[in-house]
């Protein structure tokens, strides 16, 4: 099979390493992390260099994470309580073209919070926000400068019932999930596209069992019961196709979906004991992974793009080679967290912060650190209760402590991307 579209992006990845390490001498390099707890209503942020807790933030209960493209803001839905959190990560970068400035202060919560029934699925595109309430049946868009400035106007969008759904910003217009006609406790059966002023745009685009969705690149996929419906922007205005499975996969579905980034392609579960690399623009679009156990979660590495990792119920990581399709590395670090028993569960959750791939143990109560080349242990970070949803800022970036830019600092930065957290939430 070939892979035009990962060697193209390949090729783009491979320059940016090669450059990085100038930067690396003369820049700063800054990561966090923001760690969820299962039980309680806090959020802890951690600096896994100096491997100490720096801040913990009182919320109104558990929290799914999301970090926004940018990094400056990361979001706890929490979906018992009824509200989205907005927490400034206190990393930014400012981009002046051939480099970027980082700039270092504390986290702090915002005072900006989205309220409605049930929270779910939040989604990030291009820095346009969509929250989906499955309580209301509603979606609220937003923007990150918008929450950032303080100035959170919101637009309010209708599906016409509560329903485990979600929607996006995406091309000037909003997609939304249709709640399933019969019985709107059943996944929904597709995808609207609406225009900003809550207007329906041409047909349903047909996507039973609708569970899942992620960006990567341009593109933006939804998961069904056969396959993904693919989004791409045509003249400002979304066009979306069907991407039938392949013949020669089992029978399965995906239902968590992520997206590359650096390069593009999908990477979402299939099955309770594999993981499917998808590349839409790919003739041979779906490469299945298959797992010795059970998979808990995964997620993709935002710096060095060619990787992935999955943990396993056997309380191993696996390091994948997105363009291999294959699994290249494993390393055990924790007591096995079977996923029987019940979905909802304390079990790992697995984030990447620069060099190290970080996995929460909740009921170890700590974090494992792992490096990157070789999955080599390379500590523990111990934080209280029980820690289990995480997402990642950070990168390097120059210091422009006096005004006056060094521009030879740097010809390229890393803006590290975490990946859209694999989503966690409530189904009961
Ligand atoms: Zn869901």
């Amino acid at each position: 099979m070939t892979h035009h579209g990962l060697k193209a992006l390949g090729a783009s990845l491979l320059l940016t390493a090669l450059l990085s390490p100038a930067l690396a001498d003369e820049g700063v390099t800054a990561w966090r992390l923001f760690v969820s707890d299962h039980e309680r209503g806090v959020v802890s942020v951690v600096d896994p260099d100096a491997r100490e807790t720096l801040a913990s933030f009182d919320i109104h209960g558990p929290a799914s994470l999301y970090r926004s493209d940018s990094g400056e803001t990361v979001f706890a839905v929490q979906g018992a309580a009824d509200r989205v959190t907005a927490i400034a990560s206190g990393i930014s970068f400012d981009d002046h073209g051939d480099h970027a400035d980082i700039e270092v202060e504390d986290a702090r919560l915002l005072d900006v919070a989205f309220e409605g029934g049930k929270p779910s699925h939040f989604v990030e595109h291009g820095g346009d926000i969509a929250i989906f309430f499955d309580g209301d049946g509603r979606a609220m868009t937003t923007t990150e400068r918008a929450i950032l400035d303080g100035s959170a106007e919101v637009l309010e969008f209708d599906s016409g019932a509560p329903h485990h759904g979600a929607a996006a910003a995406f091309a000037n217009h909003v997609l939304i999930t249709e709640p399933h006609p019969e019985d709107p406790s059943n996944l929904p059966v597709g995808v609207r596209v609406l225009a900003m002023s809550g207007e329906a745009i041409g047909d349903l685009h047909e996507c039973p069992d609708l569970h899942g969705e992620a960006s990567t690149g341009n593109i933006m996929a939804f998961a069904c019961a056969k396959g993904l419906l693919i989004v791409q922007s045509q003249n400002n205005q979304p066009h979306i196709e069907q991407l039938a499975y392949s013949d020669d996969l089992p029978e399965g579905k995906v239902t968590i979906l992520i997206g590359g980034r650096g390069l593009q392609y999908f990477l979402g579960n299939y099955g309770a004991s594999a993981v499917v690399l998808i590349d839409p623009m790919d003739d041979d679009a779906f490469r299945l992974v298959e797992l010795l156990t059970r998979r808990v979660h995964f997620a993709v590495d935002p710096i060095r793009a060619k990787f992935a990792y999955v943990f396993t119920e056997d309380g191993a990581l696996h390091q994948i080679d997105v363009l291999a399709g294959k699994i290249v590395n494993t390393a055990s670090l924790t007591e096995p967290y079977s996923m029987d028993g019940h979905w909802s569960d304390p079990r790992p959750r697995v984030a990447v912060a620069g060099d190290h791939v970080v996995v929460t143990d909740p009921l170890a109560g700590k974090l494992h650190l792992v490096e990157r080349d070789g999955l080599e242990k390379a500590g523990e970070i111990e934080v209280e209760g029980k820690p289990f949803n995480i997402v990642s800022v950070g990168g390097t970036g120059a210091v422009d402590d006096d005004g006056d830019h060094d521009h030879e600092a740097s010809a390229s930065h890393d803006h590290a991307h975490e990946d859209d957290e694999a989503e966690e939430h409530r189904h009961d």
